[in-house]
């Protein structure tokens, strides 16, 4: 079990009262990450991979000891670990490296995050690729069923999230990985919301690309991290080349490093890197397994509280199927003025709108308007959450009167 009192104490802003569920936004970031980046800062601020007096040998040990350690959170032990600035950055770095050829086929589904899925329609506009998304079920599942119809011979990325952003629903991203094998095709998963709440091993999901950001798992913003096997880093040609890239360079030709550093042009986030990996340290230290344990717990009473309200609407699959993420409206309430009564009521917050996931919102949920979203995290507590349903009663109560 987490000890949640004593992870407060590592969040000061909880101290201003706030209510945050908002982390699948971002998460909140404790002074530890804080005070190894401060360190790098104070204590041997130098840039990496290039100069090789005393504090930029110490700069580069630190940043590449952070790749390890990202590495090792996610046991990627059989391929490499590019450090980039968010997931977004990851899939397209994904999108614009792959060596595509006219005709190939993209499938996705209509559960993504709009960062996993405009790439690749820009995929098709530049290459002439075909993209093609599976519906996921009104819950927000996706089948497997369709995943072993659409995917082909001519599929070369199968790319899913391995948990949405909106409904907390869990993909079966082994299945995904298996059927992408089956036809010679790779499989990206973003796992922007899975990374940060369940322990996810890349060599046991069998994927070829895995993207996640930093930030919505106690790490600093800007911090983020792309995982390639070792059977898709031979179909990538770098995106973007310059300094840090190179083994050498000579007038009218270059030959690049064989490492990640290949994929990392220019000055990288050497606070962030270090900050992720002081981030993913803590995140270990509590144990992903009890973290799941304690946002799951949460997200059961969240859910059925929600869903005994009269006059309340929640999305998404029962608990068992999804992570600590609720979706839902008011009737009567756009959701913006759900999260404004809630902020302005009990200083909780909420996101509200489109999520970057229009396709999900507007053709599968189809709700014009979007929704109001809560989720959890290590730092939330159970009287939060009977906080919030208080809220949330007062407020459907008014709702319905006026109506
Ligand atoms: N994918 C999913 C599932 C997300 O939830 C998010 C952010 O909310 C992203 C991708 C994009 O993450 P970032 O903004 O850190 O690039």
């Amino acid at each position: 079990m987490l000890n949640v009192e004593k992870i407060r104490e590592d969040f000061p802003i909880l101290e201003t009262g706030v209510i945050y569920l908002d982390s699948t936004a971002t998460s909140l970031t404790p002074k530890q990450v804080l005070s190894e980046m401060e360190k790098y800062y104070l204590e041997y601020r130098a840039n990496v991979g290039r100069g090789i007096y005393e504090l930029a040998e110490r700069a580069t040990s630190a940043y590449e000891a952070a790749r390890k350690r990202i590495a090792s959170f996610i046991n990627a032990i059989k391929g490499e670990v590019v450090m980039v600035k968010n997931t977004t950055e990851a899939i397209n770095l994904v999108a614009h490296s792959l060596k595509w050829r006219k005709g190939d086929k993209i499938v996705t589904t209509l559960l993504e995050h709009h960062s996993n899925y405009l790439p690749w329609l820009r995929c098709a506009e530049r290459y002439g690729v075909k993209v093609e998304a599976i519906k996921p079920t009104p819950q927000g599942m996706i089948e497997v069923d369709d995943l072993e119809k659409t995917v082909d011979d001519s599929t070369k990325l199968v790319a899913m999230t391995h948990v949405s952003n909106v409904l907390g629903s869990i993909t079966p991203v082994e299945e995904a990985a298996r059927i992408a094998h089956e036809h010679g095709a790779l499989l990206l998963i973003d796992g922007a919301q899975s990374v940060p709440h369940i322990k996810v091993d890349v060599a046991k999901l069998g994927c070829d690309f895995l993207a996640f950001s930093g930030h919505k798992m106690c790490g600093p913003t800007g911090s983020g991290a792309l995982y390639i096997s070792r059977e898709a880093w031979e179909e990538l040609d770098p995106v973007f080349v310059g300094g840090g890239t190179v083994e050498s360079v000579e007038e009218g030709r270059f030959t690049l490093l064989k490492g990640p550093a290949r994929f990392e042009a220019g000055t990288p986030g050497i606070a962030e890197a270090i900050g992720l990996k002081r981030a993913v340290e803590y995140l270990d230290a509590l144990n992903m397994d009890h973290v799941v344990k304690h946002e799951r717990k949460l997200g059961e009473r969240m859910y059925e509280g929600l869903c005994s309200m009269e006059g309340v609407e929640v999305y998404g699959p029962e608990p068992k199927y999804k992570l600590g993420i609720t979706s839902f409206n008011v009737e009567g309430l756009d959701p913006h003025e759900v999260a404004l009564i809630l902020d302005a009521s009990a200083k909780i917050a909420v996101r509200s709108g489109m999520h970057c996931a229009q396709p999900l919102i507007k053709q599968v949920l189809k709700k014009p308007k979007g929704t109001v979203r809560a989720s959890l995290y290590i730092y939330n507590t159970k009287e939060e959450v009977e906080k919030f349903l208080s809220a949330m009663e007062e407020l459907t109560r008014s709702a319905l009167k006026r109506k």
